[in-house]
């Protein structure tokens, strides 16, 4: 714990940690160090870890990253924290994020962009990915050894990738909401980012519960995730989507892609040609449904109940308060979902938009279903159509642009399935690349073992 207080306290330029909590840290680490010596101790007692700022921890600021939580501290804990402190981890602070775990970059911050600890050609500075940025750079730069993070399109899957992390986006239901500040809610699940599979495995092990305070949680029990590592994945069979191979993609990303087979083939797996074949309409389905309910539970952020309230004045009414507020308080990508998502619920547009999107979402969900009924234990795909790429590329004036970040990602979590980056490579310029394995429901365990063969 103080080495890594070392760390975070040399690292202010990385802009990973946007609340250190120290003295809470050395608390719970001595409380961790008795633990151990009575000989109570678990897997992730005394480890010290980072937590995205979407998830509530008590008497701690709890933000996500937006003006409009401003002052907000939580007086609860959210169920994935409380289970991380049961299990003794050491409480660092809280990392970065973009907005609401809304974007790609992590530039979508009311703290500013979190950096790459890795660094481009003539030493530009390169986004963390996003959204869950600060959790990725501050595993990567060793500054906790693991951090939580939350994935609704791919918000812990790209930045591990784009940082040569292990993150873990696990199936939904899994890992409690209760006390994560929600995006869009049948899509959100929290997840470990770390530096191996063995860590995420732990970590994964102490983060998932059943969970009565969430309606979601499901009622399956918790393996011990670290003991199905057993790295035989002898007679897996591995799909490899035809449908992923998309136009234009770049060529180290398509050698990784073959030579993570090739691992998976040599440990004794099948590889399996297989077909997704709604995989293109899944972007456009999920920035429809992810903007609708990010809509609806955004509305809650009225000035009244939470954080800011805009300074008024003379003559404004409850009116002019909501929306000086709601204005002032919100970043320009929240506003930009906002607007999509109370359009595409709106009267004259919810059948031709939201409703479209719910089907397209359920045949998304029958193509997995498909390749399980034929027997596929996983799908192996590249994480990112890219390597981390410099801060400041994407064009605000362009949000497709960034959109297009997330086309291997989102898919999953339309079908509520879990999924593991890994760093298998590096692209042409050293910078790490990722590849990706889509799991089966609740089989975060084989999910984990296979992911060692690419390690
Ligand atoms: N980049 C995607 C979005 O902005 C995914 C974000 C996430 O998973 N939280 O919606």
């Amino acid at each position: 714990t103080d080495a890594c207080l070392d760390e975070i306290a040399g690292a202010g330029a990385l802009n990973a940690f946007v609340h250190d909590t120290p003295d809470m840290a050395r608390q719970m680490a001595r409380a961790a160090d008795a633990r151990i010596r009575s000989g109570d101790a678990t897997a992730m007692t005394g480890i010290p870890v980072g937590i995205k700022d979407v998830f509530c921890v008590r008497g701690v600021p709890s933000q996500a990253a937006s003006r409009i939580l401003e002052g907000f501290t939580p007086e609860y804990e959210s169920t994935v924290t409380q289970n991380l402190w049961d299990a003794g981890a050491v409480m660092l602070g809280k990392l970065n994020m973009d907005e609401f775990a809304m974007g790609s970059t992590n530039e979508a911050s009311c703290y500013g962009r979190a950096v790459n600890p890795w660094k481009g050609a003539d030493g530009r500075e390169l986004t963390p990915g996003g959204s869950s940025g600060g959790s990725a750079a501050a595993v990567a730069a060793d500054l906790c050894l693991g951090a939580t993070g939350t994935d609704t399109g791919g918000s812990i899957r790209q930045p591990a990738a784009f940082t040569g992390t292990v993150g873990l986006r696990p199936t939904y239901g899994r890992v409690s909401r209760w006390g994560v500040i929600a995006y869009a809610s049948s899509l959100d699940q929290a997840g470990p980012m770390t530096r191996t599979v063995r860590d995420a495995a732990i970590m994964l092990g102490a983060m998932a519960s059943v969970d009565p305070q969430d309606s979601t949680s499901a009622d399956v029990p918790v393996p011990d995730y670290e003991s199905l590592l057993t790295g035989d994945i002898r007679g897996k069979r591995i799909g490899i989507p035809r449908e992923y191979r998309i136009e234009g993609m770049p060529d180290d990303i398509a050698a990784l892609w073959d030579k993570g087979a090739e691992m998976l083939r040599d440990a004794g797996a099948e590889i399996v040609d297989i077909s997704l074949p709604h995989t293109k309409y899944a972007l456009p389905a999920y920035y429809v449904i992810a903007p609708a309910e990010a809509s609806s539970n955004l509305a809650r952020y009225d000035g009244v109940r939470y954080g800011r309230r805009a300074r008024l004045e003379q003559g404004d009414g409850i009116v002019e308060m909501y929306e000086k507020t709601r204005a002032q308080g919100f970043g320009p990508e929240v506003q930009r979902r906002i607007m999509i998502g109370t359009y595409v619920l709106s009267a004259g547009f919810y059948d031709a938009y939201y409703n479209r999107a719910r089907k397209v979402r359920a045949l998304i969900r029958r193509d997995f279903d498909t390749a399980h009924a034929d027997g596929i234990d996983a799908i192996l795909t590249p994480t990112t159509p890219s390597a981390a790429f410099p801060l400041g590329t994407m064009d605000q004036s362009d949000p497709v642009a960034m959109y297009l970040q997330d086309v291997f990602t989102v898919t999953l979590n339309l079908a509520g399935l879990p999924g593991i980056s890994v760093p298998v490579g590096q692209d042409s310029q050293g910078l790490p690349l990722g590849l990706q394995l889509i799991g089966r429901p609740f089989q975060e365990g084989d999910l984990l073992n296979q992911a060692l063969a690419l390690e």
